[in-house]
């Protein structure tokens, strides 16, 4: 009698939605090394940014650790997907350690930019969120010529050492639109500013805004499954509730409050590029045994990139 008071609903799932290419990537690059090696396989942080994913390896073996000096001398590590800086990689070296990279090759891009930018003798303005492990790689490639700006606010107080000699760069995982007020506003006050050849938002951020805003409007509230530490999915909630829709990120079925349904008659719902598929399922079916369901699926576009993993986990 409780679940009747729900009635019939609509599922709008956004799509494209969950596992982007470097997702996909970066977590074979773990199940490679554990069939080959065997367990233990160890990880500088989270492989990606999702604790059903790090749980999962870590269930067969990974072992995930803060930082280089936590691994034993003389074994292989996995650099996450989010990328490390050059002192990351010169403290593996130094520690004997057998690195695979994992990084993601889109994130990769952007440091080449950073390092092209800084050798030209610009100021680096990246745009993007404190503390992120993707923001702290990055700046590492040149932590004497980047700042960080986080939003336009930042923008009006920053000061470089040559205004005409500025440029660009952004995390792969903002919002795209709020990225782009960011760098309205770095050109007002730079008009010689300089970017990248092509966007750093990488496709996948870039095709779940676009998914999840096809359908924001006619949902009630929006559902992201994904997990709090992750950039991209933090930027879909955010994305609904800019738009005047509530959202709620949640890492699977058992985080939904039900009372956030009640009187939701459509139900928007899409995942972070971290989040595997078969939670968005699980969420389907946890909304089903509420009442009747109705899923429509909506897609904006197909993704059909992958990302070969590294030689050194394909190799014999
Ligand atoms: Fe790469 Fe984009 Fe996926 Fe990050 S979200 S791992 S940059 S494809």
């Amino acid at each position: 009698a409780a679940t009747a008071a729900f009635g019939a609903r609509r599922v709008l799932l956004a799509s494209p939605r969950s596992f982007c290419a470097g997702v996909e990537r970066a977590i074979e690059v773990v199940e490679r090394l554990l069939e080959k090696n065997g367990p233990p396989v160890y990880v500088r942080k989270q492989i990606v940014h999702n604790t059903h994913v790090v749980r999962q390896l870590e269930q067969r073996g990974a072992v995930f650790v803060e930082d280089v000096e936590d691994v034993p001398e003389g074994v292989t590590v996995v650099f996450s997907a989010h990328g490390v800086s050059p002192a990351v990689r010169e403290a593996a070296t130094a520690r004997g350690l057998d690195v695979v990279d994992a990084t993601c090759p889109l994130v990769t891009k952007v440091h080449a930019e950073a390092r092209r930018f800084a050798q030209r003798g610009d100021t680096v303005v990246f745009i993007g969120h404190a503390g992120h492990e993707e923001t702290e790689g990055t700046l590492g490639e040149a932590p004497d010529r980047m700042v960080l700006v986080q939003d336009a606010a930042d923008v009006a107080t920053l000061e470089v050492a040559d205004p005409r000699r500025v440029s660009y760069l952004t995390q792969t995982t903002l919002a795209v639109d709020e990225a782009e007020a960011v760098v309205d506003a770095l050109r007002a006050k730079f008009p010689a500013l300089r970017g990248p050849r092509s966007e750093d938002i990488c496709y996948a951020t870039t095709n779940r805004q676009d998914a999840l805003r096809a359908v924001v409007e006619e949902s009630d509230v929006v559902l992201v499954v994904g997990s709090d530490n992750s950039s991209n999915s933090r930027r879909l909630a955010e994305l609904a509730r800019r738009g005047g829709t509530p959202a709620h990120l949640v890492d699977d079925a058992a985080q939904i409050a039900w009372t956030w349904l009640a009187g939701a008659s459509t139900v928007g719902l899409t995942a972070g590029a971290s989040a595997p598929s078969a939670l968005v399922e699980e969420v389907v079916a946890a909304l089903s045994g509420l009442g009747p369901v109705e899923v429509e699926e909506r897609r904006v576009t197909s993704e059909d990139i992958r990302f070969a993993p590294p030689r050194k986990v394909v190799a014999p």
